[in-house]
């Protein structure tokens, strides 16, 4: 059995052999902290979080990288608009992503990096890219020459490069019509106090610069693999190849893994669109976090999943009837190994977590099968879905308080009104259960 994965760069499946024997080197793009993480965004922190699981359920030791981009075109203009300084805004969003990803379950990466906090790097990388004659001045900054490089664009399988020099300040552009690109922006007023000094002027980094500089720091010039979703392919994974290949001469990622994005009715869900949604809006709508990640791995990660709430419903009834089931199976301390197997080699064949998921059930339904907890167990490693845990009730004040009442009530032996009380709490939505010398809450 072999790990074969979806290569964005040679568009197929190929065998993964990793670069290192003792980890596997992954480079995930940080969100950028100017706003919450919609649950698009989310989709993707997701996938990053079960291929990483994967690699770990396979036996590989894992190196996860994931910046954040702090500064950019984007963080400094909210934040002049919200009148805080650039590091103040954006920690407050990196916070609240942070906490998004624990409510998914999802495992933080082994490495976080701010872009605020490599900027000396950022401008060695210019320097020597300046240095080889990769990078020219221009009135506005540094930017790199893609004609310089003869491989441009093949992870976005561009066609011929036109042989000029039109350049773009901005970090993102169409696809149609690749442009030299901004390593350095030199400072302008629009700016604000956002800046570094650097031997070539003062100014601050370009987006894609960043990423080639935080995931090399750690994995080094070459590593495993690298993600992002779709829209990342260009023109920002392609100017990070662009960029760390003729910085170091060497080949820079193996294993390009892009997600599909999470589209609406409207189309893709982006916060330029402004048809977002946040993990939040579906808490407040009373779906949990485990109910939407159980959407999400149902579609295959390379397609693009349609959300609606019909969807997120289905997903809602299944997930929790899925623990309802596991809560009453007894368990017998074994593994089944058929079912395990079946498992492994869906994960093996790209990560097909639909599939996987399918395996689940089945094991579920089987009637003859042994093993089903210690197994469920194990498949749980990879989708971190707490199939395995009690969920935890949240009771209402008003609830509790009437609860209390109510034992007093008993105390005194005032059965009358334990009753009204009971009645009152069961229109909240729980039944009080009375044992011998203890009462329990059970939501409805
Ligand atoms: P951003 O914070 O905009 O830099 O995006 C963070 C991550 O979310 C990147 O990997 C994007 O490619 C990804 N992303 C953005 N929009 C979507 C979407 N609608 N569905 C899935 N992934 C997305
Ligand atoms: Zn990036």
């Amino acid at each position: 059995m072999v790990l074969e994965l979806y290569n964005t760069l040679t568009r197929k499946k190929e065998v993964f052999k990793p670069i290192h024997k003792d980890y596997v080197g992954i480079y995930s793009c940080g969100p950028t902290v100017y706003n919450y993480a919609h649950i698009g965004n989310l989709r993707t922190y997701i996938f990053n979080d079960l291929l990483k699981r994967s690699l770990i359920f396979l036996g590989y030791k894992v190196k996860h990288v994931m910046n954040i981009t702090d500064v950019d075109d984007k963080t400094i203009k909210a934040s002049q608009k919200n009148h805080e300084k650039l590091n103040d805004f954006t920690r407050k969003y990196e916070k609240i992503f942070f906490n998004d990803l624990n409510e998914l379950n999802i495992i933080k990466p082994d490495y976080v990096l701010r872009a605020t906090e490599n900027v000396q790097d950022m401008i060695k990388m210019i320097q020597k890219l300046l240095d080889k004659g990769y990078a020219y001045k221009a009135s506005d900054g540094i930017y790199f020459s893609i004609s310089k490089d003869k491989n441009y664009g093949k992870l976005a399988n561009l066609k011929k490069i036109k042989d000029n020099k039109e350049r773009i300040k901005n970090d993102e552009y169409d696809k149609e019509n690749p442009q030299d690109f901004a390593l350095w922006k030199f400072y302008a007023k629009e700016d604000g106090d956002v800046f570094w000094e650097a031997p070539f002027g003062k100014g601050r980094p370009g987006w894609h610069i960043e990423c080639s500089v935080m995931s090399t720091k750690v994995l080094g010039d070459s590593f495993d693999i690298h993600t992002g979703a779709t829209d990342l392919i260009f023109p920002h994974h392609t100017n990070e190849i662009a960029q760390s290949q003729a910085a170091t001469g060497k080949n820079f990622v193996n294993y390009w893994i892009h997600t599909g994005f999470l589209n609406m009715k409207e189309g893709k869900m982006s916060k330029s669109v402004g048809n977002i949604l946040y993990l939040e809006n579906l808490i407040e709508k009373g779906y949990n976090a485990m109910e939407y990640k159980y959407m999400t791995l149902n579609t295959h990660y390379r397609m693009p999943l349609n959300f609606s709430i019909e969807n997120l419903d289905a997903s809602k009834n299944a997930y929790q009837r899925l623990k309802n089931i596991i809560s009453e199976i007894k368990n017998d301390k074994k593994v089944n190994d058929k079912y395990l197997k079946e498992f492994t080699e869906a994960i093996e064949d790209d990560f097909d977590m639909p599939r996987a998921l399918s395996i689940l059930w089945n094991l579920i339904r089987d009637e003859n099968a042994n093993g089903k907890i210690e197994t469920i167990k194990k498949m749980d490693e990879v989708f971190g879905l707490k199939f395995l845990e009690k969920e935890e009730i949240k009771i209402p004040s008003e609830v509790k308080k009437l609860v209390d009442e109510r034992e007093r009530a008993r105390k005194e032996k005032n059965w009358k009104k334990s009753d009204e009380l009971r009645d009152k709490i069961k229109k909240l939505g729980f039944i009080v259960e009375d044992n011998e010398n203890r009462s329990k809450l059970v939501k409805i």
